[in-house]
C-alpha cells in the first residue's frame, strides 16, 4: 500500500519493481536473439541479494518461461524502443537527456552518446546510492557526463534537476519509463506540466502509458488463469499503483503543441520480430491502450 511522501530502497516497495526490470534484461541480454544486451543489469542483481530475482536469474525457469507472460517480453521491447529514441534525438543534436524514474537503467553506460552530452537520472536517493554504489564497484565509466539527482518525483524536481546543472533553454530527450501509474494523479498531472516548461523547441519526450493502474490490474487479476508464477515474486505490484483520474499523456502533450506519436508495444514487437504472447481475449482491448507515446516539440 502506498502513502504520500512513501520512500524505498531497491529491495522494496516501489524499488523492487526496478531491480524485476533489471533482471528481465539480465536475462533477455542472455538470448542468442537479445533484442537489447544490458551488461550492468546482472551486477544489480547479484549485488541486492533479494531472494526471488536473484533464484529467477540463476534459473530462470523456476518461475516457468519468464518471457511467455507479455508483462516481461514487453521490457525487451520497451527498452529497445526507448534506447532509440534516445540515440535518435542525439543525431538530431540534442545534448541533454532526463532519464524521470532511472532505476537501474544502465543506458549513460550502454548508449553511444555524442561526447558532450549529459544524462540526468532522476530517482529516490537509496535506489541511486544503491545503483552508484554498484557501478563504482565495478569501475563501470558512464559513455555521457552522468549526474544523478535524488529526489521524489511528487517533489519540486525541477529545482533539484537546475541544482545539477541542467539547461532549460537547450532542448532536452526525457523518457518515463515503467513510472506513470506509480505516480498519483497530480503527481503525473504535474510532471507533464513541468517537463512542457522546461522544454524549449526541439525537445522530445518518450513515456509507456498503461492508461493508469487501473488496467495493470486487470491484466494482473487475470495473470494466475492464464500465466506462469507472478514474475515479481511475493510482491503484488497492484497494491503499489495509483488508479485516480489523471491526464491522458498523448492527448495533453498534443494539446500544449507537441507532435505525438504512438506507438502499440505488441505491434512493435512484430516489426522487431519478437515472439509475444497474444493477451487472452478478456485482456484483447489493453493491446490498444497500453502505448509507448513519443512527442517533439
Ligand atoms: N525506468 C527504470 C527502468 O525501466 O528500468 C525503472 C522502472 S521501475 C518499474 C520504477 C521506478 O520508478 C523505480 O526506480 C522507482 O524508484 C521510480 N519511482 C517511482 N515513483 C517515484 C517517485 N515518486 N520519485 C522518484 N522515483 C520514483
Amino acid at each position: 500500500m502506498r502513502s504520500d511522501g512513501d520512500s524505498w530502497s531497491i529491495v522494496d516497495s516501489v524499488g523492487l519493481t526496478a531491480l524485476g526490470v533489471a533482471t528481465f534484461r539480465a536475462l533477455e541480454s542472455s538470448e542468442p536473439d537479445a533484442l537489447v544486451r544490458d551488461e550492468f543489469a546482472p551486477w544489480f542483481v547479484a549485488a541486492a541479494g533479494e531472494p526471488h530475482f536473484t533464484a529467477m536469474l540463476a534459473d530462470p525457469t523456476s518461475v516457468g518461461d519468464i518471457f511467455s507472460d507479455p508483462s516481461a517480453a514487453l521490457v525487451s521491447v520497451r527498452t529497445k524502443f526507448f534506447d532509440d529514441f534516445f540515440l535518435s534525438a542525439a543525431a538530431s543534436g540534442v545534448r541533454q537527456a532526463v532519464i524521470l524514474a532511472a532505476g537501474l537503467d544502465a543506458r549513460a553506460y550502454r548508449l553511444d552518446w555524442p561526447p558532450d552530452t549529459t544524462v540526468f537520472e532522476i530517482d529516490q536517493p537509496k535506489v541511486l546510492e544503491f545503483k552508484g554504489k554498484v557501478l563504482a564497484e565495478h569501475e563501470a565509466r558512464p559513455k555521457a557526463d552522468r549526474r544523478p539527482v535524488a529526489v521524489d518525483l511528487r517533489d519540486d524536481w525541477p529545482a533539484a534537476l537546475e541544482a545539477a546543472g541542467f539547461d532549460p533553454t537547450k532542448p532536452v530527450a526525457w523518457s518515463a519509463e515503467g513510472l506513470l501509474p506509480f505516480l498519483p494523479g497530480t503527481a503525473h498531472d504535474a510532471l507533464f506540466s513541468r517537463i512542457d516548461e522546461l522544454s524549449p523547441p526541439g525537445s522530445r519526450v518518450v513515456v509507456d502509458n498503461y492508461a493508469g493502474g487501473g488496467d495493470i490490474q486487470r491484466f494482473a487479476e487475470a495473470r494466475e488463469k492464464y500465466f506462469d508464477k507472478n514474475l515479481f515474486g511475493a510482491i503484488d505490484i497492484t497494491e503499489l499503483l495509483y488508479s485516480d483520474e489523471r491526464a491522458d499523456p498523448s492527448l495533453w502533450l498534443a494539446e500544449h503543441g507537441w507532435t505525438v506519436q504512438d506507438e502499440y508495444p505488441f505491434e512493435l514487437a512484430a516489426r522487431y520480430r519478437r515472439t509475444v504472447a497474444k493477451l487472452p481475449e478478456e485482456l484483447a482491448d489493453l493491446s490498444k491502450r497500453w502505448i509507448y507515446a513519443t512527442a517533439v516539440k
